[in-house]
This record gives C-alpha cells, sequence and structure tokens, in this order.
C-alpha cells in the first residue's frame, strides 16, 4: 500500500497539509497522528468499512475495543448517553489524556466498542490531532499506532517503522507529552468511578473532579484484568521478545544489589535505571542506560517506551528499575509489571 508522510510542526500549523489527511479520513482511509500521548492510527469512527482497516493494519483482535477521539465537549452527548452533571465534571479535565468509559449511543458502530454497549472517548489536547478531527467532521476511532503486541509509539521512526505501507497516511508532528496511553476511567459501574487503565492523569486529580475513585488491583498490573469490565487488558500490550526484568523499588543498596545479582545471570544484559544509580553501575563497569529518575516520573514515562524499543532484542535481558506507585508512577509500573517475565 503506498503512504503518503506528511510533517507538521505543532507550533507553526500547515492547515491545509492537515485539510488533506482530513480528506481522507472522509474517504474511509486510515492516517497516523500524533496525540499528546502517543502517535494514533485513526479512521472515521461512524464507518464500520473504516475502523476495520484500523484492526488490519495493526493485527489487532477485534474483540480489544477502540477510543473514539473527539474534538469538542458536545460530541460526548451526540456519542453516549452522559449527564449533564456528570458532564459538567467530564470537561474540567477536557482536553486532556483521560479516556471516559459511557453508555454508547446507537450511532456508534459495533466494531468500534468490540460489540459492547458502552464506548469509550477521549478529547485530545494535541493542536494537530484536534484539528484534523475537526476537518474531518466526524469522530475519529484511535488505537496506539504500533503494530499489535509492540510497545505504542512515541517517535516519527517507531511509527514509519511500523505503519508505512500499511496505512495511507502518516503525519509527523514532533515530540509526544507524555509518551503512555490515556487513562481510561469507567464511568458506568454505579456512583464511584473505576481506572481500567492508569495513565497520566493521576488518581489525585481525578478524585480533586470525581470524589471517590476505584483503583483495582490490576490498574497496577500485578493482578490479571477483569476482562468484562476491561476487555483490552487480556492482552499483555507489550511482551519483549528480549526478557524484562523488572526491580520493583526499595531501598538504594538492596535495589542495586538486586539489579547486580541479576545481571550475572546473562552474558550481554542492559541495566535501565534511575539517574541517581547511574554513578554506581558505571563504578561496577556493567551495561546501563538512564530510563529516568527519581525526580521527575514524567520524564520517565516519556522515555520508557522508547527505551524498551531500542534494547529489546539487541541485548540478552533488560534489567529495569523501578519507581514508586504514585501519580504517573502507577501508569509506567503498569506498563513494565505487564511487559515484565520475571519481578523482583
Ligand atoms: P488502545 O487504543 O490500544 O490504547 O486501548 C484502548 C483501551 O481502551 C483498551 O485498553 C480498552 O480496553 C479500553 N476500552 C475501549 N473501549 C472500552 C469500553 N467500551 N469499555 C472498557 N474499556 C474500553
Ligand atoms: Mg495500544
Amino acid at each position: 500500500m503506498e503512504t503518503i508522510v506528511v510533517e507538521i510542526d505543532p507550533l507553526n500549523i500547515e492547515e491545509s497539509k492537515i485539510k488533506e489527511a482530513a480528506n481522507a479520513i472522509k474517504e474511509d482511509k486510515t492516517v497516523v497522528f500524533p496525540t499528546e500521548t502517543v502517535y494514533g492510527l485513526g479512521a472515521n469512527g461512524l464507518s464500520e468499512n473504516a475502523v476495520k482497516k484500523i484492526f488490519d493494519a495493526k493485527g489487532r483482535p477485534y474483540d480489544n475495543p477502540l477510543i473514539l477521539h473527539v474534538a469538542d465537549v458536545r460530541s460526548f452527548l451526540e456519542y453516549t448517553y452522559i449527564s449533564y452533571t456528570l458532564l459538567e465534571k467530564v470537561e474540567r479535565l477536557l482536553p486532556g489524556p483521560v479516556t471516559f468509559v459511557l453508555k454508547k449511543k446507537e450511532i456508534v458502530p459495533n466494531i468500534v466498542t468490540a460489540g459492547k454497549d458502552t464506548v469509550a472517548v477521549r478529547m485530545p489536547a494535541h493542536p494537530v490531532a484536534l484539528k484534523l478531527i475537526k476537518f474531518a467532521g466526524v469522530p475519529i476511532a484511535a488505537p496506539s499506532a504500533n503494530i499489535s503486541g509492540k510497545p505504542s509509539p512515541t517517535l516519527s521512526e517507531h511509527v514509519l517503522k511500523d505503519m508505512y505501507g500499511k496505512v495511507d497516511y502518516i503525519i509527523i508532528g514532533g515530540l509526544v507529552q507524555f509518551g503512555i496511553e490515556s487513562t481510561v476511567i469507567d464511568l458506568t459501574q454505579g456512583k464511584v468511578p473505576i481506572i481500567l487503565r492508569p495513565g497520566p492523569i493521576p488518581p489525585e486529580k481525578l478524585k480533586e473532579i470525581f470524589g471517590d475513585i476505584f483503583i483495582p488491583e490490576f490498574a497496577y498490573g500485578r493482578t490479571e484484568a477483569d476482562y468484562v469490565k476491561s476487555p483490552g487488558m487480556k492482552y499483555r500490550h507489550y511482551a519483549p521478545n528480549t526478557p524484562l526484568i523488572l526491580v520493583e523499588q526499595s531501598h538504594f543498596d538492596l535495589m542495586i544489589n538486586k539489579v547486580l545479582e541479576e545481571s550475572k545471570n546473562y552474558h550481554n544484559p542492559i541495566i535501565l535505571c534511575l539517574k541517581e544509580h547511574a554513578n554506581y553501575f558505571k563504578k561496577y563497569g556493567v551495561n546501563f542506560d538512564i530510563i529516568g529518575s527519581e525526580e521527575n516520573y514524567y520524564e520517565f514515562a516519556v522515555k520508557l517506551f522508547e527505551m524498551l524499543r531500542k534494547y529489546d532484542e539487541k541485548v540478552d535481558a533488560m534489567i529495569v528499575e523501578g519507581i514508586e506507585d504514585r501519580g504517573i508512577g502507577i501508569a509506567v509500573m503498569n506498563r513494565l509489571r505487564k511487559a515484565a517475565c520475571k519481578i523482583l
């Protein structure tokens, strides 16, 4: 398949380029576009024919529902049965890296929701994404723009590697802001919202708006998900070919010891460590790279998938140092625990 690749500077947007991509959406074609979380692979979310192409390009199982991306608050009323009281709360987080699961209206095709009577809706904060949706005039169904099972793409080279030749259009649009997928919150299970997938919007922020929030154990990535509520979670989002060993955050010396002991089991491991520990690994002469720091969990999140893609199949083990389950750290640890074959 011929793929058109265009570059758009989010700080100096050439609207004509976005209009061309929006026309492709109108013609039921597939368009990869940047968002503030990760790159998305989009198509007309009201067209069964178009949405089918997303599943085909990714090799995504049909029972894993997609997120409908919208460009305004009004769209929540158009595609879901949301009450005005709830919409007032939801609105406070829009646009942003958070997805709301709500009862769907008839107009949303079953292929988008994997036959469920609920639909996941998100209004992204990226200017290119917002304009693309606006110009297309339809909601855009979009999962992450990676081959199913690979880490979500955060750099242009990731989308080109995974999607070139498989989609009609690729928009390259600068750096992603967060680097991990949106927080998914279910608003259909009684009064208390449930976090189905932790993401850039942390529970503390959600509590401020919704009051009580339920964080199931599977949101931490420690146990299997309840597949009925969180259908996508039964697929390991990322299972590297190289074994990934996760060392949970603990006392400084204990952590470094565990990492060094574990590294002796392999011929050519890489240690993906915290900035604060780098000097120690340097001293021991082991192969390491800095994945993030204890100081800024957002930096860790934004580099996470990039580092995992960089070293998968290049070493015989990735030993990763973890962070605490707080703020965006919950989302980082969820992804790492699910990718790990061993947790220490
Ligand atoms: P992805 O597009 O790969 O970032 O994944 C979308 C996520 O949203 C998946 O984990 C799905 O389980 C979740 N999701 C989408 N639609 C629904 C829905 N109707 N109910 C519950 N979760 C959903
Ligand atoms: Mg995905």
